[in-house]
């Protein structure tokens, strides 16, 4: 079968040929029916060798959604022809986290060498994928797999940060989302379905903002220094209740920590390398500061739902498995609108 694989350290990925996988006890294979490409995918790929914690040739793709092909002995939960999304923070399935659906906060993935599929597992941007347990399934109902697939990374993860936030965001709230990608274009249609805060988007490119605008944003400025400034303007000189960072590099932290209101928060979700020093006086009074990661089980089911009832969509570039290097290179240039998606 196809796969598209990270082979090398620092070299592009490639479209290989390689076995397609049998699924073991207890495991479910997939036809893939879509996979998307995601920023953290070239997180990964720039890791220096001696912090590459899993075997190479890695197959990519962690937003993953297929058609149940092959049960392993002992799954009962699907059937053969299911149309469904994978769940993809895996964890030990065992703890209090995983047991209340949490495995995004499994305490014993790392110690367990458990990893997310495409981020240490074989990835579903290949035409098989194998899934280590029914409970990493939920079902697309009706869903188009194309269409949603990027709801179990770009919907979730921005979901899981709106709803530890939510109530900060009452009616004349601001919320501010910087870098209206993937991620971000997404969080923006959260914020307009599950809140009434306005939205300030921030990003680099014109074309950015417009398309911010598009998915609701009531405001869209370019991220610089100016921006804080912007922001304040707008807010009546109080500054944003909430501030989303979907880049969490130094500049985009410093106008997050220059832009939030007293009692306010940050959620800096990109994983760009930048720090915000903490501590009584480097924020506003009362500011909370948190890095989150991915989402819940249910917090799918959940996103999945808010789609399912017309309240929140993704923006698809479509590609062909074999351009998937190309679109990885647009994604990494900053080409892309909205998400990059791969059809096998
Ligand atoms: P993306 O490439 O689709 O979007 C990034 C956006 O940020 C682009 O629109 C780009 O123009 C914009 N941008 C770049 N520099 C900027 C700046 N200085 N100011 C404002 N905007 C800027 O990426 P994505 O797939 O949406 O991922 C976003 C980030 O979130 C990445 O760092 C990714 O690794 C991370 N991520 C984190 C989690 C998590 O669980 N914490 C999950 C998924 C992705
Ligand atoms: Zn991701
Ligand atoms: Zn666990």
């Amino acid at each position: 079968m196809k796969a598209v694989q990270y082979v090398t350290v620092g070299q592009a990925p490639e479209v290989r040929e390689i076995e397609k996988p049998e699924p073991g006890p207890g495991q479910v294979r997939l036809r893939v029916t879509a996979a998307g490409l995601c920023h953290s995918d070239w997180f990964v790929m720039g890791l220096p060798a001696e912090h590459v914690t899993f075997p190479l040739p890695l197959t990519l793709g962690h937003e993953v959604a297929g058609i149940v092909d092959k049960l392993g002995d002992g799954v009962s939960e699907f059937a053969v022809g299911d149309d469904v999304a994978v769940y993809g923070p895996w964890g030990c399935g065992a703890c209090s986290e995983c047991a209340r659906g949490r495995e995004n906060y499994c305490p014993n993935a790392g110690r367990l060498g458990i990893h997310p599929p495409g981020l240490g597992s074989p990835g579903g941007m290949a035409e098989y994928v194998i899934i280590d347990n029914p409970r990493h399934l939920v079902p697309l109902l009706g869903l188009d797999p194309v269409e949603f697939v990027s709801l179990t990374d770009a919907g979730l993860t921005p979901y899981h940060a709106v709803k530890n936030v939510i109530d900060k965001l009452p009616a004349g709230s601001t919320a501010v989302v910087i870098g209206t990608g993937g991620l971000g274009h997404v969080a923006i249609q959260l914020l307009r379905a599950l809140t009434s805060a306005t939205v300030i988007a921030l990003d680099v490119a014109e074309d950015k903002l417009e398309h911010a605008r598009t998915v609701g944003a009531q405001q869209a400025l370019l991220s610089n220094s100016e921006a804080p400034a912007k922001i304040r303007e707008l807010t009546n000189g109080i500054g944003a209740d909430v501030v989303f960072d979907f880049v969490g590099a130094k500049p985009t932290l410093e106008i997050a920590r220059a832009s939030v209101r007293v009692d306010g928060a940050i959620e800096a979700v990109g994983i760009g390398g930048g720090t915000l020093p903490t501590g009584f006086g480097s924020t506003p009074y009362g500011v909370s500061v948190r890095a989150p990661y991915w989402g819940s089980r249910s917090e799918l089911m959940e996103v999945l739902a808010l789609a399912r009832s017309g309240q929140v969509s993704v923006s698809v570039e479509r590609f062909d498995i074999a351009d998937a290097p190309e679109a990885y290179a647009r994604l990494h240039d900053g080409k892309i609108t909205g998400r990059a998606v791969v059809v096998p």
